[in-house]
């Protein structure tokens, strides 16, 4: 199974492991909580719950339904799968007839089309051509010498982008694409399968539980230590796995983080990131390190992570205190890294110094 689904959303089982790693997490197995690891979407994700006594099910159901749940979003949602739903659905050449969607699908696409209004088109999920143009789809090989394309073809391609593009009809559970789009859902879906793995937890009778694929979680609850989770915002660097650059402390949300330093390739001394600004056609390009977001879920967070990275750290931080959303950023400065974050974060941030 678990090999079945490292054909993949995302090439980040190269180049990262985690985003975030857990400060406070046991790393060994106690009478109080149990753990459960695995490889999905091109990652691995870790899961840490206290035990119940009203659970209704054991670990080992627990796991083969958290499994079998990845398999089936994978199955829904890859772009790495051709035969995805959502590959199927890329394929098709029919514009101006509806497509019917699976519900789990329906919900990833409204909750993006949310993200691309709030955030005026910066995060847009037909932003597939681009992100395959530039070399960063199915085929990207971390290893390979990575070309930059020629400037028409972003050209040509740009007119094909553009959520708007989508029509939806939420009776019939359809869409209707207007134009060749290709959808690409790794900005989001990852935050997607960790709510829907937070909802199976709940079902089953867990209350206290953090869940985590390729560094987006959804925290409930308690930590092991009876006080809420804390994670460790980690340094914003290639080759700094693990190293705790802001502690933060929450319960019952969600929190991702987008960063320019794990995805990127390199040419001429110059860095081209995975995230693609749908507006120019161009990997984005500025001093924004990482962004952090909380919110009530983790695929929001994750929508919106990838969004405010867009958008860079000016215009972000704009949005998210206009929206009173959670935001976290590390920027780049000559000096090396600054902090800010927007009011909303502040309940978070531990101060390590206290
Ligand atoms: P990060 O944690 O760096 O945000 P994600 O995996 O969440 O990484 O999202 C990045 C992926 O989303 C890219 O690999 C690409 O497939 C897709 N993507 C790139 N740019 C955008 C964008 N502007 N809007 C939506 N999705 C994007
Ligand atoms: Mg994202």
């Amino acid at each position: 199974m678990v090999n079945r689904l490292s054909t993949l959303f995302v090439k980040k089982a190269t180049v990262i492991t985690l985003s975030l790693f857990f400060m406070l997490a046991c790393s060994e197995q106690r009478a109080d909580h149990f753990k459960l690891a695995g490889a999905t979407m091109g990652t691995t994700y870790h899961i840490t719950v206290l035990k119940e006594e009203t659970a209704t099910v054991s670990e080992e159901e627990l796991q083969q339904a958290i499994d079998q749940q990845l398999q089936l979003i994978n199955q829904q949602m890859s772009t790495y799968l051709p035969d995805s739903e959502l590959s199927k659905i890329n394929n098709k050449p029919s514009l101006g007839e509806a497509i019917a969607v699976s519900p789990n699908l329906m919900d990833v696409l409204l909750l993006s089309h949310e993200v691309s209004w709030l955030t005026s088109g910066a995060f847009d999920i037909t932003v597939g051509p681009l992100v395959n143009l530039w070399g960063f789809g199915p085929s990207f090989d971390v290893n390979q010498q990575q070309t930059t394309p020629d400037p028409n073809d972003i050209k040509l391609l740009i007119d094909t982008i553009g959520f708007r593009h989508i029509d939806f009809d939420l009776g019939e559970s359809s869409i209707t694409k207007h134009k060749a789009i290709v959808m690409d859902l790794s900005g989001v879906a990852k935050g997607y399968a960790v709510d829907k793995i937070s909802e199976l937890l709940d079902y089953a009778g867990f209350k206290n539980y953090m869940v985590e694929i390729g560094g987006e979680l959804r925290l409930s609850g308690h930590s092991p230590r009876g006080i809420p989770w804390q994670i460790a915002i980690e340094q914003p660097e290639a080759n700094s796995l693990g190293q705790v650059f802001q502690a933060v402390s929450l319960s019952g949300a969600g929190l991702a983080t987008s960063g320019d330093y794990r995805n990127y390739f390199e040419k001429d001394g110059k860095r081209y990131s995975h995230t693609i600004d749908p507006r120019t056609g161009y990997p984005i390009d500025h001093a924004l390190a990482s962004v952090t977001v909380v919110a009530e879920t983790s695929a929001y967070a994750d929508a919106l992570a990838t969004a405010i990275n867009v958008l860079g750290p000016e215009k972000g931080m704009e949005l998210a205190n206009s929206q009173d959303i959670a935001v976290f950023m590390i920027v780049k400065t000559e000096q090396g890294f600054t902090t800010k974050y927007s009011q909303a974060f502040e309940p978070y941030i531990i101060n390590l110094s206290n």
